[in-house]
């Protein structure tokens, strides 16, 4: 059971004003609001144990190191991974996927294929084109229907031997589609393909066990789970990882350096280069178990109740017409009201302290199948409750009369 006002007492910024107006955060796809453990947990590293990891003797470099190794048995035991090196520590999704998708330069060779959803953030889709431009490699792309669900049956014709690759999305950030992973995962392994899940919006809401999805990589960020932004991770398993080169050169990253040649570290340090966002990654532990003594069930069926109570009060609204309309979704409504422009919307609702995300969602792709210039997407979160969705409908109706 969810205590929304305990819950809601833990985020201080939902005490915020905005224009004048309480703030009503439906922007959390985007990013998630931090609760004050989290904000604590990063103010206590730098009041009391800031120091470089890894490289000191002194007792504060040790506490520092101790902390955010920590955080990564904690992220390997949230996500079920069989080895805490198999959990790379980075910048976040993107950057996670950019580490595969350069790694898979000296894997991939002319007229191989790799193979992504039509429903994909922009970030599992350009590191990917850049690969083929660098390799001769060919892209895929397994299409979608009007309900906003991959056409699987039109995947099966896409796999062969020549797969190398299949890259989706757990969650679409643009319409809240959860698609059928598993099914994926296991067709693409027949073909001996490999599977990279990025897992940015699904993470928050489904607890994924990556040895029973038996994924070779899931990518993630912490803002996105009650974490700091600028962190997250690439899970890969060890052959994989061992596979791949490193991504960046630098500190940290080696194992001896010479002039005449450098050797590199071991996982996870060999794709760990530099001085990391220590204080962030700490932080993403503590966002783990704090989502954790909530209880990601407990979560799901909240959100769940408040995206069905969303969907029939927006419903309401004459002309609007949402986006994404599969049985399998989480809490995301990208809708358009008529003609009118989604940012005109957006505006109007801002300025009743109303937060939604307008425009194309870094998904234009999607964009471009229902030939639309973008959507209004109310995403929902835990801390969200049932009388803001109702602010938010009020917010509409006034600015469907104010546009129309
Ligand atoms: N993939 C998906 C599905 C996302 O929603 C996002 C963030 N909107 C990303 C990738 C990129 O995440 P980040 O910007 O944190 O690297």
């Amino acid at each position: 059971m969810i205590d929304i006002n305990k819950i809601r007492a833990d985020f201080p910024i939902l005490k915020e004003k905005v224009n004048g107006k309480q703030l009503v955060y439906l922007d959390n796809a985007a990013t998630s609001q931090k609760p004050q453990v989290v904000i604590d947990s990063i103010v206590n590293y730098y009041t009391t144990i800031n120091s470089n990891i890894h490289r000191g003797v002194h007792t504060l470099s040790q506490k520092a190191t101790d902390a955010y190794e920590q955080a990564r048995i904690k992220l390997q035991q949230h996500f079920n991974a069989k080895k805490s090196y198999e959990i790379i520590l980075t910048a976040g999704t993107t950057h996670s996927i950019n580490i595969v998708a350069t790694g898979f330069s000296s894997i991939l060779k002319k007229d191989d294929e790799i193979i992504v959803s039509a429903m994909e953030h922009h970030s599992n889709i350009v590191p990917w084109q850049m690969l083929c431009e660098r390799t001769g490699a060919i892209l895929k792309v397994i299409p979608m229907n009007l309900e906003g669900e991959l056409v699987l049956s039109e995947y099966d014709k896409l796999l062969s031997k020549k797969t190398k690759l299949v890259f989706v999305n757990h969650v679409s950030n643009a319409l809240g589609t959860i698609n059928p992973i598993e099914e994926i995962i296991d067709k693409a392994h027949k073909v001996g393909a490999a599977v990279l899940i990025d897992g940015a919006q699904s993470a928050p809401h489904i607890k994924p066990d990556l040895q029973k999805l038996d994924v070779e990589f899931y990518v993630v960020s912490a803002h996105k789970l009650c974490g700091p932004t600028g962190v997250g991770f690439l899970y890969g398993k060890e052959e994989w990882l061992n596979k791949l080169p490193p991504y960046q050169g630098g500190g940290e990253m080696i194992e001896k350096v010479t002039f005449e040649k450098t050797t590199y570290a071991g996982l996870p340090h060999k794709f760990e280069a530099g001085t990391p966002n220590i204080s962030g990654v700490i932080a993403f532990g503590t966002a783990i178990d704090y989502m954790n003594e909530i209880g990601f069930d407990n979560i799901a069926s909240y959100e769940n109740e408040l995206l069905e109570y969303a969907t029939k009060k927006l419903l309401q609204i004459e002309g609007l017409k949402i986006y994404g309309t599969s049985k399998h979704k989480t809490a995301v409504i990208s809708f358009n009201i008529g003609e009118i422009h989604p940012y005109d919307i957006g505006s109007i609702i801002d300025k009743l302290g109303i937060a939604v995300r307008t425009g194309h969602h870094c998904a234009q792709p999607i964009m471009d199948f229902y030939k639309i210039p973008g959507t209004v997407r109310a995403s929902f979160s835990f801390y969200n409750t049932f009388e803001e969705i109702d602010l938010l409908y009020d917010a509409l109706v006034k600015a469907k009369t104010m546009l129309c």
